[in-house]
């Protein structure tokens, strides 16, 4: 059967630190959208209109910050995120980057989509990330990069 909400081929296996694989496995059991029923142990960063903006509770390796934006609408596919919700993007890391300075320096923006990016949780969600960070020289620690798995 094709899994519908998530599909845990690609989540971390190994994670040691949290349920993340159990949390998973029962939104797929129950079928409810983990993004959908954001359950109330998530640090909540900002909610806007369209979005909601929360802190990664199994951030990637060597991420100073790892947020999580979430429409607040069940979409999956790319093309349906619209021109109002592109446009409360900004604002969003730009809240962000008050919260978590990290974030003036750099970081990344990232999205998986399609049958081929490797995406485990199926409502569509974007992550904001900066890596470890030398804050004098506004550079990566060496060997501190961040790895964003695309498929
Ligand atoms: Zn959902």
């Amino acid at each position: 059967m094709e899994r519908r909400i998530v599909d845990t081929t690609y989540a971390n296996q190994d994670d040691s630190s949290g349920n993340y694989l159990q949390l998973l496995e029962e939104a797929e059991r129950d079928q409810k959208c983990p993004f959908c029923n954001l359950p109330g142990d998530n640090k909540l960063v900002a909610t806007t209109h369209w979005w909601t903006m929360i802190e990664c509770r199994w951030p990637y390796e060597n991420a100073e910050v790892h947020l999580i934006l979430i429409p607040n609408r069940h979409i999956e596919d790319i093309m349906d995120v619209g021109q109002n919700d592109w446009g409360e993007v900004n604002s969003l890391i730009f809240m962000a980057m008050k919260i978590y300075p990290t974030l003036k320096i750099g970081g990344g923006l990232a999205v998986r989509f399609g049958t081929n990016s490797g995406v485990t949780i199926k409502h569509l969600h974007f992550h904001l990330i900066a890596p470890v960070t030398d804050e004098q020289t506004g550079r990566v620690i060496p060997g501190k990069h961040v790895n964003f798995p695309i498929g």
